[in-house]
């Protein structure tokens, strides 16, 4: 089994380029740069939430394994229904599961949507928690919705991995890790500090508008010239191989 510091010890690509914590000032500012002007629908997420905790704990719940524009609609419908933890935890489950259908599991996560909105009423008068741990407690909460909570919604440090930074992290070469859950703790050990609450947004952005999953538009993106592009060109290289043999 690998050791946690083995995910962040630097990755050898020859002379290949990589992003480290040389370059990685340079790398933030011209992905900051793009983002600008960006259209991705992460930006569209937050100013949804508002940063609202509570807006922000329950649309990460329903985006979960769900499309962003299904996610948008169900969100607005849910706010509708119930803006704040004491009227959703007084909602009949059946009104939520109406209004939040179709996001993925939605039966389920009604469920839990309305047991959140009673514990946060029985044991946190009614506001959401602001630590991590205390927010991984809540049912359905995995450690992404957790950090999304604290960073988006409090501006409190916190990494929140989903799979665009565990994606991009990756190609990049910064971390190389095997999950999400591996790569937040390979960043929390190996990212300095003053970039964890902009990381997500960043790289979320930068994943739903160039570096997609499947074929990456490398060619359009501000930071190519740094990018180690770790298992993206791979297809490409073994194809040009085959043809030049
Ligand atoms: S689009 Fe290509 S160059 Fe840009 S971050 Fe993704 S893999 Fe790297």
């Amino acid at each position: 089994m690998r050791t946690s510091a083995s995910y962040t010890q630097p990755v050898k690509h020859g002379a290949a380029p990589a992003v480290d914590n040389r370059n990685l000032a340079r790398v933030m500012r011209a992905v900051r740069d793009f983002c600008r002007t960006a259209h991705a629908p992460i930006t569209a997420f937050v100013a949804q939430t508002e940063r609202d905790p509570y807006r922000v704990l329950t649309a990460c719940i329903l985006s979960l394994r769900t499309q962003d524009q299904v996610t948008a609609g169900a969100a607005a419908r849910l706010f509708e229904i119930a803006p704040n933890s004491r009227a959703l935890a007084a909602s009949p489950v059946a009104v939520i599961r109406r209004a939040i259908y179709p996001v993925g599991f939605y039966r389920t996560k009604a469920e839990r949507l309305v047991e959140i909105g009673r514990i946060l009423q029985r044991e946190f008068s009614g506001r959401v928690p602001d630590d991590i741990d205390t927010l991984l407690g809540l049912p359905g909460v995995g450690r992404k919705t957790a950090n999304l909570v604290v960073t988006v919604a409090y501006s409190l440090p916190g990494i929140c991995v989903d799979t665009h930074v565990h994606r991009i992290s990756n190609r990049w070469g910064y971390v190389r890790t095997r999950s999400p859950e591996e790569t937040e703790q390979a960043l929390r050990e190996k990212l300095p500090r003053r970039y964890w609450l902009e990381f997500n947004r960043l790289l979320v952005t930068l994943g739903q508008t160039i570096c997609r999953p499947v074929r990456p538009r490398c060619d359009a993106c501000p930071i190519e010239r740094w990018c180690a592009r770790i298992g993206v060109n791979e297809r490409k290289r073994a194809r040009r191989r085959l043809t030049s043999a």
